[in-house]
């Protein structure tokens, strides 16, 4: 069930209590990569990995929009372009659940309100904390600010590095991938466009 994280029970210690089935489902992969579950520095790692995994996806069952609802309208004649960058996030991929490591920029182009900065970025961890594509994340990111704001425009880029491509498979440090969603005036106007593509550092 989506929510099923805010039902979980606590333990005395106030960590979240891992059904068995769910350690031994972290066991059998642990064997099946050829270890052994039962030696010593593994006896805690199912536990952990749960408690982990409930982590990273925190964000299931949540809603983004929720954190652009307080929004001010007194904003001063200000009718210039909005900017955070270099955020940093982390999700996971949902083609081999290995970590996503990057920074978004996110932008947007006030028409009648605007909410506070750091909203964005909870926008931002709210998809990320769930598998993912990066091309998911940055459309979900910029959607939501255009349908919740209805700014005049939305650019959001985000760059980032995959896991399943630096530690496994073509083995390629390093290397970022880029992914832009723009919206409104960013999309259609081309001085806007290259205004916010500029500020941001592309
Ligand atoms: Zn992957």
């Amino acid at each position: 069930m989506a929510c099923g994280h805010d039902h979980d029970e606590l333990d005395d210690s106030g960590k979240v209590i891992v059904p068995e089935e769910v350690q031994e489902a972290i066991r059998t992969l642990l064997r099946w990569s050829g270890d052994d579950p039962q030696r010593e520095g593994l006896i805690d790692t199912p536990k952990r990995v749960a408690r982990a995994w409930k982590e990273y996806c925190q964000g299931n069952g949540t809603d983004p929009a929720a954190h652009l609802s307080r929004q001010f309208q007194e904003v001063g004649g200000y009718n210039e372009l909005v900017l955070l960058k270099d955020i940093p996030f982390q999700s996971h991929c949902e083609h081999h659940m290995a970590p996503i490591t990057g920074k978004a920029a996110i932008a947007y182009m006030p028409r009648d309100s605007v909410v506070g900065i750091s909203k964005l970025a909870r926008v931002l961890h709210g998809f990320a904390q769930r598998l993912q594509i990066q091309e998911r994340l940055t459309a979900e990111v910029a959607q939501c600010i255009w349908e919740n704001l209805n700014p005049h425009g939305v650019a959001v880029v985000i760059e980032a590095q995959h896991g399943c491509m630096t530690g496994r498979g073509v083995k390629t440090p390093g290397v970022g991938m880029v992914t832009s969603r723009l919206l409104g005036c960013f999309l259609e106007d081309s001085r806007s466009r290259k205004e916010v593509l500029s500020l941001m550092g592309y």
